[in-house]
């Protein structure tokens, strides 16, 4: 069964205009199209259509996280301040950490990522090098005082990310561990109908030796990238991987091929891309992994005893995927004049029944029976039943960009015929009402 949605009991505030502080075109997207609600600078009120988006983003990142043995679980927003003391980074996070203290004067803050928490959990825990590797990982609210929240969700203060810890007991099983990651991202991304590239990066402050950003190409993005337009091109391995096999060929293939961000960049090296596969371009930060070694393990302990009954520290590895952020970075890579076009995995309903002239009986009697026959195929269906004038419903149906419209109207159906738009190719076409019926059904079944 798909959920579906009355328009005339749901809530969707649209808007006419965007407000002019909103600079990029998902940013003004989004508020349009009433997906998000700004309450204060870089936090958002998610409104009803904008939940069902995040949620679907964040469910393909959810599955794709399981698919290559990752455990989810779930840590708190608040975290301890004296966890951070422990591994040095108290004082080195600086300014966009967001401090709390509470009535009894313990300092607390609001996590802005969770290495310590879950490395605090683990050495709880796990004791023996048998438990290993392990995987955990929570999608969770993060804070972050940015020093300018910007574009909407897509710099954000508070926002949603997936964040993934490996445990392992060498560096050769700590390299696994990220290779793992790796693929899941491409695989992720892919998903939602992102062309995300893989970018050698820097390690910043979180530290650490080997690091790659996953970057959607959009102009509007604010990494500067430089890379081989192959790798663009070049599509994700799928599910099928042996995720227990050894990933290192797949991720060759990918780093083989020049990426860097700006930070990274080596122009000699990108000189010997062939000229005309040199792609200079801007893009969308998505996804950030890292692996880091002992930098976490050592100061706070956590430690195993290895084969030799002798202990080590653990080699971890962190891996962050910005969920709310995606929001933005997908309509900035899908969209037109009318608004949104979401890719069908990621659409809060796979369509907009859109009833021409509620009241009248053969419009009505139709749009019920299409919006209990596709809701019973399993396609979630958001049915436009308000006494908008025609103008208005179809403006408003491409502006929130569901896959399909399917338009039901007096003149149309005096001949039994109903019309089916395409929102993506813009393709319309007329047909009896229960061929349409069929018909979607039938991709809701493929
Ligand atoms: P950036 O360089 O964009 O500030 P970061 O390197 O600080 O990102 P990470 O600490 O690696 O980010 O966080 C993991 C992911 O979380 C990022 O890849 C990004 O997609 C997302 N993210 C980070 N900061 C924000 C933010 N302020 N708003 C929304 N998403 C964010
Ligand atoms: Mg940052």
């Amino acid at each position: 069964m798909g959920l579906p949605m009355r328009l005339s009991r749901y809530f969707l505030p649209t808007l006419k205009e965007a407000p002019s502080d909103a600079q990029i075109v998902s940013h003004q997207l989004m508020l349009r199209a009433g997906l998000i609600r700004q309450e204060a600078a870089g936090i958002y009120a998610w409104l009803p259509l904008g939940l069902r988006v995040l949620k679907k983003v964040e469910q393909i990142v959810r599955e794709e996280m399981d698919r290559a043995g990752a455990v989810e679980l779930l840590m708190p927003t608040i975290q301890l301040a004296d966890l951070w003391r422990e591994s040095g980074r108290y004082e080195a996070y600086g300014d966009e950490m967001l401090r709390i203290t509470d009535r009894h004067k313990r300092d607390l803050l609001y996590g802005p990522t969770a290495e310590e928490v879950v490395t605090d959990i683990f050495r709880a825990y796990v004791k023996s090098y048998k438990d290993l590797p392990l995987n955990l990982y929570n999608i969770q609210w993060k804070f972050r005082d940015e020093r300018r929240p910007r574009f909407g969700v897509m710099r954000g203060r508070e926002f949603l990310m997936k964040d993934a810890y490996s445990f392992d007991l060498n560096e050769a099983d700590a390299r696994a561990a990220y290779n793992r990651m790796f693929i899941a991202y491409l695989n992720t991304f892919a998903r939602m109908g992102l062309k995300a590239v893989p970018m050698k990066a820097d390690t910043g402050p979180i530290g650490g030796d080997l690091s790659h950003e996953f970057i959607v190409l959009a102009d509007t993005g604010e990494s500067q990238v430089f890379c081989h337009k192959d790798l663009v091109e070049m599509g994700a391995p799928g599910p099928d991987v042996d995720w227990d096999g050894d990933l290192q060929p797949l991720v060759d293939q990918r780093t083989a091929l020049y990426a860097a961000t700006e930070e990274m960049h080596d122009a000699d090296a990108f000189a010997a891309v062939p000229a005309d596969k040199q792609l200079s371009a801007r893009g969308i930060e998505v996804g950030h992994i890292f692996y880091f070694g002992e930098k976490y393990s050592d100061p706070m302990k956590a430690r195993v005893t290895g084969p030799d009954g002798v202990d080590v520290n653990v080699h971890m590895g962190s891996y962050g995927v910005g969920v709310s952020r995606l929001l933005g970075a997908i309509i900035e890579a899908s969209h037109d004049e009318g608004g949104i076009i979401w890719p069908e995995a990621v659409a809060p309903f796979d369509l907009a029944l859109i009833n021409l002239r509620p009241g009248d009986e053969a419009c009505d009697a139709a749009c019920e029976q299409a919006y209990a026959a596709l809701t019973a195929a399993g396609r979630a269906v958001l049915y436009d039943d308000t006494a908008e004038r025609p103008g208005g419903k179809f403006a408003r149906a491409d502006l929130i960009g569901l896959p399909w419209q399917m338009i039901v109207g007096p003149k149309g159906l005096a001949e039994g015929n109903v019309e089916i738009k395409n929102r993506a190719s813009g393709e319309r076409s007329t047909a009896p009402l229960a061929d349409v019926i069929a018909g979607l059904s039938a991709k809701a079944a493929a």
